[in-house]
């Protein structure tokens, strides 16, 4: 078959590369480069995320294998623990914060006493009204009001009385109360598969997605504009021709690329919301953290990235990130809060980053799914699915896509 792949970041790259060991497949990419979101830009010799920080795990073997054995090998990764910190009342809290209550008790005991009581007593129905509602079942008020609520709202810039709680299974430790109490009796601590992580031995990113796109077919520079059926081959642009094709573009602009989608799937991709995140790359002091999350609304940062704690040697570099939309000059002035963050270098504002988990969701992208399956449309990735995502994740659906294509 000759297949058209539309978008050549990680999802684009990973199935080209699954699906071009049995078919002629094209990748068409509106910017001058492949990688998307995850790529990185080198200044002052460093290679930092636009886009915020990435590590890279997963929790599926077949990911696993695909990245160390068809993409870059084992050896060619180094192994970084995780030292993630929160910043609580001014002091460093470790991460995930529900195993660090022996650590809030040392500055501030009332709220590790509330802590405490409120997760022991907090009841779960498994009924929840919103995300708000389910800080509060799973975690008890206090921790919920202290860190989830806040950090949040943050995150997705809106309060968490107003989404759905649908984007937080199996992305977020839930600790019981028998491990919630073994943490603090004890050193217990979460089993998340960012525990730990892997980062390219060149200290840059790009050696992984450069070396996903070597030996594909990537038409860069090319925006997608249309899409047409036509005698059962798609139409790109009204030049290009394919069998099949596989969209990594956002849900909320294909339909309105596709001719004749009708007005009631329009509307529905109208209604889907995302989040933007600028990002600023400075020079820091020294530090052990791989990264810090900032509840509070002092400062506008949401979390720091010390992308030069993901380095052999260390650098002291790291990215603060906000969600939304911040000018230069915003970015520099908040970062005065914190003497942490010595010098500003770079500055960047994304397009798509976080999609949003609101009331219109569930509804909205069953809608546009449903017709991109009935016209036999494959959608695929963070924004083509239209998930929480992690470049794993991607690449596991691409896994999966690619395993259907080929067995259809
Ligand atoms: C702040 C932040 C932090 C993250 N941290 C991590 C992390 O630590 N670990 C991790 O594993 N993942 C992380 N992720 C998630 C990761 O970045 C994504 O899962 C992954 O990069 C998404 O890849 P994708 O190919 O699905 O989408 P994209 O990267 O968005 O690729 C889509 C491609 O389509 C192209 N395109 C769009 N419109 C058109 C058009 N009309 N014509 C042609 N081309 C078009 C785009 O230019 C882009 O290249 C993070 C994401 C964010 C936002």
């Amino acid at each position: 078959m000759k297949i058209g792949i539309l978008g050549a970041g990680i999802s684009g790259l990973s199935i080209g590369k699954m699906l071009s060991k049995q078919h002629d497949v094209e990748l068409l990419e509106r910017h001058s480069i492949h990688g998307g979101i995850a790529r990185t830009k080198t200044v002052e010799g460093v290679a930092y995320h636009p886009v915020g920080g990435h590590c890279f795990n997963s929790k599926y073997p077949d990911v696993m294998d695909f990245v160390f054995n068809e993409i870059l090998p084992k050896d060619s990764w180094h192994q970084v623990q995780r030292n993630a910190v929160i910043k609580l009342r001014g002091e460093e809290v470790s991460y995930p914060i529900e195993y660090a209550i022996q650590q809030i008790h040392e500055f501030a005991p009332e709220l590790a006493i509330d802590i405490t009581r409120d997760f022991l007593s907090a009841e779960d129905d498994k009924v929840y009204e919103n995300l708000e509602d389910w800080f509060r079942k799973k975690f008890g008020n206090t921790l919920a009001e202290n860190y989830f609520i806040p950090y949040n709202s943050k995150i997705w810039n809106r309060p968490p009385s107003e989404m759905s709680p649908a984007w937080v299974d199996g992305k977020l430790p839930i600790p019981n109360k028998e491990s919630f109490f073994k943490g603090l009796i004890s050193n217990e601590s979460d089993k998340m598969p960012h525990a730990s992580f892997y980062y390219p031995d060149t200290n840059n990113q790009n050696t992984f997605i450069d070396k996903l796109a070597e030996g594909l077919t990537i038409l860069t520079d090319f925006t997608v504009n249309t899409i047409e059926k036509k005698a059962k081959k798609w139409l790109i642009n009204g030049e290009k021709e394919f069998d099949l094709v596989i969209s990594t573009l956002p849900l909320n602009i294909l339909p309105h690329l596709i001719k004749d989608t009708p007005h009631e799937v329009l509307n529905a991709a109208d209604k889907l919301r995302y989040n933007k995140v600028t990002t600023m790359f400075w020079e820091t002091e020294e530090t052990e953290r791989t990264w810090t999350y900032i509840p509070e609304s002092y400062n506008f940062f949401h979390r720091y990235i010390h992308i030069g704690s993901f380095f052999k040697p260390k650098k002291n570099y790291s990215m603060s990130e906000v969600v939304g939309e911040k000018t230069r000059e915003e970015m520099i002035e908040n970062g005065k809060k914190d003497s942490f963050l010595k010098r500003p270098i770079d500055y960047n504002v994304s397009e798509h980053a976080y999609v949003v988990f609101d009331e219109n969701y569930d509804s909205a992208t069953t809608t546009v799914k449903k017709y991109l399956q009935d016209i036999g449309l494959h959608t695929l990735g963070r924004f083509g699915e239209w998930q929480y995502y992690n470049m794993d994740v991607c690449i596991k659906s691409s896994l999966d896509l690619a395993q259907k294509i080929n067995l259809a």
